[in-house]
């Protein structure tokens, strides 16, 4: 059976909700599609997330005007991917925030990116011809970026915790009301994109430096927003258990002296029973299974490329 190459053949609408997470502080989700949020300083919003374009990001920003009207100074990006950063130019910010090693991998990859997401997602770039080109950071930190809200009301923790989705994800946090933005660091009832990742990073220190935050409410790249502080435990948990049976099963394989193929089919049917239900679960299993193969290998995420994407899907599902 052959399946539609990545998400192209998802094209339903997803309903988008607006929940306040905290005093001042505002997540939209949508049933699995990127998540994103703002919070409120004293004369000033941090906006987290962008959205795929600028139209996509004006639609989420209508929803946060019937809040609050202040201007949005800093955008905070977790990390380089298209859908997350392309709508950037729609909030007008003072500052676009993201780490270095985000910024050095929009450089390197960032056009290659935003075509391969394009032809995966196309969905999520309505409006995509008014993109006005790459996003590029101009406030980048190694690690830790603290930003003041301003009167009584605390302060963001921006903070890089170690290889993980990508090379560069940061996570905001606010120690004042423990809600964190965890970015796709983090999933909660989606399937988990690891077509970039350091998985063996990722599901041990990254995974437990974000579990020894102090959070009540936390937000993730995709799905659901976890409510309490046992929630949000369980939201990592749920990243971690999906990223090791998948690294598991692959390297089961590859060490037996299979083929790809066949470690695409154990990982896949691994975590068919809990995951297969989920969004962007057939999607990701493709590339999420190919770049464990890799770094079994010792290599670098590759850059994916139009041409390479399709080589791989049709490797490993046809
Ligand atoms: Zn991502």
């Amino acid at each position: 059976m052959s399946k539609a190459f990545a998400s192209s053949g998802d094209t339903a609408p997803k309903a988008e909700t607006l929940e306040t997470v905290g005093d001042g502080i505002w997540a939209l989700t949508a049933e699995g599609d990127p998540n994103v949020g703002a919070i409120e300083g004293e004369d000033f919003l941090i906006a987290f997330e962008a959205r795929a374009t600028p139209l996509m990001a004006r639609r989420w920003l209508e929803k946060l005007r019937q809040h609050t009207d202040k201007p949005v100074k800093y955008l905070v990006l977790s990390h380089y991917h298209a859908v997350r950063v392309l709508g950037a130019a729609a909030f007008e910010a003072e500052e676009i925030v993201a780490s270095a090693e985000t910024g050095r991998l929009i450089g390197e990859r960032g056009k290659e990116d935003w075509d391969v997401e394009f032809g995966r997602m196309p969905r999520l770039f309505d409006g995509y011809e008014e993109i006005p080109g790459l996003t590029w950071p101009t406030k980048t930190f190694d690690q830790h970026l603290s930003i003041d809200l301003g009167g009584t009301r605390g302060t963001v923790e921006l903070s890089w915790l170690g290889n993980g989705h990508t090379s560069g994800d940061i996570v905001a946090y606010v120690p004042s009301q423990k809600v964190l933005f965890a970015g796709d660091l983090v999933e909660n009832g989606s399937a988990v994109y690891t077509g970039d990742a350091y998985h063996q990073d990722w599901m041990t220190g990254t995974l437990d430096r974000v579990a020894a935050l102090d959070v009540e409410v936390l937000v993730g790249g995709r799905g659901h927003i976890a409510h309490t502080r046992d929630e949000s435990q369980r939201a990592i948990e749920l990243t971690r258990d999906f990223i090791r049976r998948m690294f598991t099963a692959v390297e089961k394989v590859k060490n037996a002296g299979s083929d790809i193929k066949d470690a695409y089919l154990a990982a896949r049917a691994e975590l068919l029973p809990d995951y297969g239900g989920m969004p962007v679960f057939e999607h990701a299993m493709v590339f999420d299974v190919q770049r464990v193969w890799d770094e079994l290998d010792g290599k670098r995420p590759a850059i994916w490329t139009v041409e390479r994407d399709h080589e791989v899907w049709d490797r490993l599902t046809k």
